[in-house]
This record gives structure tokens, C-alpha cells and sequence, in this order.
């Protein structure tokens, strides 16, 4: 901590990343990180098929796509492609490819509605989109859509024109956007983060100076629609690790650790309810997973009752958690076993990022064990919202640091601990919930004069959705109602799942949501009922 500046900086060594006056994308950055000759081994494993793809495989593939997706679609620099599909090995080359011309890649969640996708395309404006067939029919009709799950597709992985030989190789930068993510940020209106080829760069320069030694066998359930699982189809690759990822439709936690325990997995990914899960799964035990050296914690924040309980289940694992958004990448995790000992904390700083805690009243910049907003400085931040100068306006001061909207403090250690939200912002099970978006809909139910959504503590999911409503005077509006309206129009996770029906909702003057009276409402009708 700089008392001078006011500004914490991370304790780990800087990493070096490349120099900018050079054409670099993340690709072949990534690429460079491999060893020579390249690994033989299995680059990616689908645990729900058994299918494997090995390393000289992975990057032929990636080769035949390239060429294809240039010849046969036209596809150039710039050029923002959709991928709606869940995970899939294919998913992995096609982000390759694409991010190798400099197409800026937009995953979007297939469990969104069509209208919830038609706003997204509206701030992304892509011009062509690959899908899984199942989904597709969500997407609008004047969207060019590219099957993923068909003899086609398999076939553009597979060989590439011969004329295509001398193709000349685009020269992508990195401050060239690579991706397009979507996030409520710290306002409940959906935006379209910009992530640049330097902001993948900088994440994966630092997971490759702390990778672990010894091969490593990485199983991720992010979705690779969400910024972490996005990250983690490059990384694995980009460090020589084997990914294991599983494809079916449901996902179970059983499903995961029998996974985990047949192809002997090293590393995990997971969100928070994955550990309460593990936690109370009272056929785990540790022992059936010798191999099992790190299980890591990120999106939301973790149940200190589950890690505990984890713990004695796992004792030879480090449990650790991370603290990261979408728009600012990640910002701190745990190394190591003493690190991983501090239980309630996110971990330390990582490598070149810098922190100021910030009093969200007086703006005033705090000190070591102090809570405030933090605020954000490391290359691995986005660039900004796209098409959209309020927002930014809003997240970034003047400086350009990035108002993150959590509320935290790092203790004497380093450590920081995330303690409050101070943005308008739900995490179910770790998917983003904006309120805003939910109270939209809820007020335009006929019989609904006024409504909130807030919050609600929950042990397995973290937190879930519920809708204060005033209702129209002499309306019987009931729970059951309310709760379907709104699922009718959103996606399963953003489903509201609780109701309470109030006689005004407090407002600020100037009409906006006192939230944290709200808050009370709630406790009290927690306790009443
Ligand atoms: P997303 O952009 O979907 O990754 O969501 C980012 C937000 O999730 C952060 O701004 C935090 O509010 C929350 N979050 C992520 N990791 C943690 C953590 N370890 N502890 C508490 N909250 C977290």
C-alpha cells in the first residue's frame, strides 16, 4: 500500500507481457507459451463422450477453421461473430480461429430468450452467428446462422481449400478488441463489455508465470459463454494442460467428481454452490481423489460454512478462492496453502493489478483495513462499454480507474475481503441477475403499480431473486402469478422466486429504489413467515 497515492499494489512479481509496437493476438501469444517441438498429449477431453483431442490435432484444426471461416464466410478483422451454443470441444477450436483473424468473438448464453438475445444483438451488431441447432430458432431471422452440431461444420475442421495456401496471415494487435461479453455492470442495464487481445494476453501471461509444475489435468464447468469460461477455453491450451469439460445437457455435481476421479483431474474451477454441493455430498471423500490438488472458487461469494466442510471432506486439497467481473478480469486470488488458510478472504492481488478502496460517499481514497468501493487498474480490464458513453462515463473516473461497485478491504496481509455490493446486482448460483431487468418486466403486469427486486441470502444458489410488488388496489394477484409472468419472458436462472406484496416501495426523491430499506422489508418478512 502506497499511503502516498493511496493505491494498493499487488505483492506478487510484475509479469512481463509483450510489447505493443508488435502485432500479437492471444492465439499467438498463447502459442508462444508452448514448448517446442509441440506437446503430443491430449489437449482437450469431453468426460460426457469420452472424445479426446490431442495438441497436434487441436492446431490442425485450428489451422483447417482459420482458412475456412475466411474463404467460405468471408469472415475478416473486425468482424463481430455470435456463438450461441453450450459447451462443446468444437467451441474451443471455433474461439480459436476466429480470435486468430481478429473476428470479435460475442458468446451469448443459450438459455436467454429470444427477446433477451435480440437486446444483446442490438448493442453487438454481429454480422453472423454459430449456433447448435436446438437453439438457433431463438435467434432473429436476418442473422446469418452457422450450424455448429452438423457433418458441415465437422467437415470445415477437418480439411481447408488448397488454394488458400499463400492466404496471407492477419496482423492482429492487441489493443484490437478480441471479445464482446455482456454484463449488468454497476447499474442494472444490460452492456456490452469490450475486451481487448491485451486483456486475454495479460490474463494468461499470469496464470503461465504461476502454473503449477508437473502435468496438469484442468476440469472447468464455467460455461464458456461467461467470461471465466471464455478465459479457460485459452488457458488450458495456452499452459499445455489437459481441459476436461463435460457436454451433456444437465450437468450434475455428481457427474463432475465422477469425471474428476476417472481421468485423475488436478485443478478445478468451480462456482460457490458446486462447493456447498461437494460440501454436503456425503459420498465424497477425498481419498477417491489422490490426484486432486487445487479446487478453486470463483464468481461469487463463498460459503465459509461449505468450505469448512469441504475442507474436512478434502483435507490434502487447497480450497481457494478468486474475486474477478467480467469487465475488470480477475483481480485477486490465493497461491499456495498459506494463502488458502485464510478462509474468508478472496486472496491477494494478482500480478499488476492496482486497487484503491474508495469511500463511495466522499469519493475519498481509504487506507490498509478500511471498506469502501474498490476501484480498478490492470491491463486485463476492458476497454469499455460499447456504444454507450453514460456507462462509461459512470464506471471509469477521470483517471481511469474502474469503479467495480463491490465493497472491500485488503487487510495489512494483503488480503482482500469482499464484504457488500454496492451495484444493483444478484448473483444466482453465480449467473448475473440484474435487478433492473426483472423490475422492467414486473411493472409492465397490468395489475402491478410499483415494484423491486432484492436479493435474498441463500446457502446452496448464494443468493436468490425476489420481486417486492404493490399491487393495483382491489387486484388478488397472487405469488404463483407473478412468479410465471416474469419466467414466461427470461431465462431459467433470472426466474424471480420469491414474492412479497407491500403497500409502497421506498424511493429517494429524485424516484430512485432505497434499497437498502428494501432490505429491511425483507428481513422482516423473512421473520414473519
Ligand atoms: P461477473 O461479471 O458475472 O463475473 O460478476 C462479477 C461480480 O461477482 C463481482 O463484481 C462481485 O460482485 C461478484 N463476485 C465475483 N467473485 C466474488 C467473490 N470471490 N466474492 C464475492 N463476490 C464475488
Amino acid at each position: 500500500f502506497c499511503a502516498e497515492t493511496k493505491t494498493f499494489y499487488s505483492l506478487r512479481a510484475p509479469v512481463p507481457l509483450p510489447s505493443l509496437s508488435v502485432p500479437v493476438s492471444i492465439p499467438s501469444f498463447a502459442f508462444s507459451l508452448l514448448p517446442s517441438p509441440l506437446p503430443s498429449h491430449t489437449a482437450l477431453l469431453d468426460a460426457s463422450t469420452g472424445d479426446t483431442i490431442s495438441y497436434p490435432q487441436f492446431f490442425s484444426q485450428v489451422r483447417s477453421l482459420t482458412t475456412n471461416l475466411r474463404v467460405h464466410f468471408g469472415i475478416s478483422k473486425g468482424d463481430v461473430i455470435l456463438v450461441q451454443s453450450p459447451t462443446r470441444m468444437d467451441l474451443f477450436i471455433l474461439y480459436w480461429s476466429l480470435l486468430s483473424i481478429g473476428a470479435v468473438v460475442s458468446p451469448v448464453n443459450p438459455a436467454l430468450t429470444p427477446s433477451e438475445i435480440s437486446r444483446l444483438i442490438h448493442l453487438s451488431k454481429p454480422s453472423l452467428a454459430f449456433a447448435v441447432s436446438s437453439k438457433s430458432q431463438k435467434l432473429p431471422s436476418n442473422l446469418n446462422v452457422v450450424l455448429l452440431d452438423t457433418p458441415r461444420f465437422k467437415s470445415l475442421l477437418e480439411t481447408s481449400p488448397k488454394s488458400s495456401d499463400n492466404m496471407k496471415q492477419v496482423e492482429v494487435w492487441q489493443s484490437d478488441l478480441a471479445s464482446i461479453q455482456y454484463s449488468s455492470g454497476t447499474t442494472g442495464r444490460l452492456k456490452a463489455a469490450a475486451l481487448s487481445h491485451r486483456s486475454f494476453i495479460a490474463k494468461a501471461a499470469g496464470c503461465h508465470a504461476l502454473r503449477a509444475a508437473g502435468p496438469q489435468v484442468t476440469l472447468t464447468t464455467a460455461p464458456m459463454f461467461h467470461a471465466m469460461g471464455f478465459f479457460f477455453s485459452l488457458r488450458g491450451i495456452a499452459l499445455g494442460e489437459t481441459t476436461v469439460v463435460l457436454t451433456q445437457e444437465r450437468v450434475t455435481v455428481n457427474d463432475m467428481m465422477e469425471a474428476a476421479k476417472r481421468y485423475r483431474v488436478t485443478h478445478m474451477t468451480v462456482a460457490p454452490p458446486v462447493v456447498v454441493a461437494i460440501a454436503k455430498s456425503v459420498d465424497l471423500s477425498g481419498r477417491d481423489f489422490p490426484a486432486l490438488e487445487t479446487v478453486n472458487c470463483g464468481g461469487a461469494a463463498l460459503n465459509i460454512k461449505a468450505a469448512r466442510q469441504f475442507r474436512e471432506r478434502f483435507p490434502h486439497v487447497q480450497l481457494s478462492q478468486a474475486y474477478g467481473l467480467t469487465e475488470g478480469g480477475r483481480v485477486s486470488r490465493m497461491i499456495g496453502p498459506e494463502e488458502c488458510s485464510r478462509l474468508k478472504s478472496a486472496g491477494r492481488l494478482v500480478e499488476n493489478a492496482q486497487v484503491k478502496i474508495v469511500d463511495p460517499n466522499s469519493g475519498k481514497a481509504l487506507s490498509v483495513g478500511q471498506t469502501g468501493e474498490l476501484w480498478l487498474k490492470s491491463p486485463a480490464c476492458m476497454t469499455g462499454y460499447i456504444g454507450d458513453d453514460e456507462a462509461n462515463a459512470s464506471a471509469f473516473d477521470s483517471d481511469g480507474w474502474l469503479k467495480t461497485g463491490d465493497i472491500c478491504y485488503i487487510d495489512q496481509d494483503g488480503f482482500l475481503y469482499v464484504v457488500d455490493r454496492l451495484k444493483e446486482l444478484i448473483k444466482y448460483k453465480a449467473y448475473q441477475v440484474p435487478p433492473a431487468e426483472l423490475e422492467h418486466l414486473l411493472n409492465s403486469h397490468p395489475e402491478v403499480v410499483d415494484a423491486a427486486v432484492m436479493p435474498i441470502p441463500h446457502e446452496e444458489v448464494g443468493q436468490i431473486p425476489a420481486a417486492l410488488v404493490v399491487r393495483r388496489e382491489g387486484s388478488t394477484l397472487c405469488e404463483t402469478e407473478v412468479i410465471d409472468y416474469v419466467a414466461k419472458q427470461v431465462a431459467p436462472y433470472k426466474k424471480i422466486r420469491r414474492v412479497i406484496f407491500v403497500k409502497r416501495i421506498p424511493k429517494s426523491p429524485s424516484g430512485k429504489i432505497l434499497r437498502r430499506e428494501l432490505a429491511n422489508h425483507i428481513l422482516y418478512s423473512s421473520v414473519s413467515r
